[in-house]
């Protein structure tokens, strides 16, 4: 039987857009034979979307409301979305019509042989200077540090087997890191070029200052790729190195001081050997403290610190 397809949308104060799109969303499904929900997920709007969305649900049992006590964040509206969802395949979207629903046949014939299909925005429609440089570089620095190389992470527009968002926690505004955590643990990924529109209505609720929170969540997801299992390995050779430079130049110092009995209380040096021993010796602790955190995470959640694919010949 052909799976079972959830399409995950949250919405942030976007009253005029959802009747559009609700009546796209189901003209794009009528092409479709799959069955399926669509899970919107209120993210505390002030305005009318969660009447408007009541009014949707009270007439079509496929449809789902979730509804937030306030505005928590896009991330976490998805995984609202993912947590009441039963399909297969989740497909998530933006609200504002931004996504074209007429995309997702594609994205349903392309997930048969995909664990992700992401939509490219190749001709967006948004402002040069304040959305698409900005994203321009972040793309590319995100192919960069996470080895995974897509033209648009921030495209809301993709699909995923219900299997990969399973083993995925969502925290800050990592949804858009989605393909590159499951990149890392085997999952096939294929992008396709999708369509999209300008604003029509409403206005958007992120500017500039994304950028920045996506960059240090790229830190984040970058740290724990690498260093979650042994983080003494992140700081510790750091605190060596400057430890070990701090002492020499101690040593240096003790030498003049005792052999040729120089004064040494006025040397820049001085303070330089004090600070580079004591950032050593914080840095190693910074990462003892790491390890015993990671040991906490994983053995309180039970979280194996491998990936296995299949197992031959166990009895
Ligand atoms: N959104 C949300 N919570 C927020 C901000 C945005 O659920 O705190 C939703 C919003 O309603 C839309 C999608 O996330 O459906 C993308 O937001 P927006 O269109 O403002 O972003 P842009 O297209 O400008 O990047
Ligand atoms: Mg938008």
């Amino acid at each position: 039987m052909a799976e079972f397809i959830s399409i995950i949308v949250p919405v942030y104060n976007e009253e005029e857009s959802l009747p559009h799109l609700y009546k796209a969303l189901k003209d794009a499904m009528k092409k479709v034979k799959n069955p399926y929900e669509f899970v919107f997920v209120d993210d505390g709007s002030r305005d009318g979307s969660l009447g408007v969305l009541e009014g949707i649900q009270k007439k079509d049992s496929k449809v789902v409301v979730v509804s937030f006590r306030r505005n928590f964040g896009q991330t976490p509206a998805m995984a609202a979305g993912f947590h009441y969802a039963r399909g297969d395949v989740y497909i998530t979207m933006d609200a504002d019509l931004q996504n074209d629903p007429a995309d997702i046949p594609l994205l349903i014939e392309k997930i048969k042989d995909a664990d992700i299909v992401s939509g490219w925005r190749k001709h967006r429609k948004d402002k040069f200077l304040s959305r698409k440089l900005p994203s321009k570089i972040a793309n590319w620095l995100i192919g960069r540090v996470t080895g995974v190389k897509l033209h648009d992470y921030g495209c809301t527009l993709k699909a995923y087997r219900k299997e990969v968002i399973d083993n995925i926690r969502l925290y800050g505004e990592m949804h858009r890191f989605i393909p590159a955590i499951a990149s890392w643990v085997g999952a096939d990924i294929i992008e396709v070029e999708t369509n999209h529109h300008p604003r029509k209505y409403g206005v958007s609720k992120y500017g500039i200052m994304r950028t920045f929170k996506v960059i240090l969540d790229l830190i984040t997801v970058k740290f724990l790729q690498s260093f979650s299992t042994r983080p003494i390995h992140a700081f510790g050779p750091v605190g060596l190195f400057l430890g070990a430079v701090g002492f020499i130049m101690g040593l240096y110092l003790t030498y003049l001081k005792v052999f040729t009995g120089a004064s040494i209380g006025a040397r820049p040096l001085l303070l330089l050997s004090i600070l580079c021993i004591i950032l050593g010796v914080q840095l190693i602790i910074l990462g003892l403290l790491g390890e015993m955190l990671a040991r906490v995470y994983h053995e309180s959640q039970d979280k194996p610190i491998f990936v296995v694919k299949k197992v031959l010949g166990k009895k």
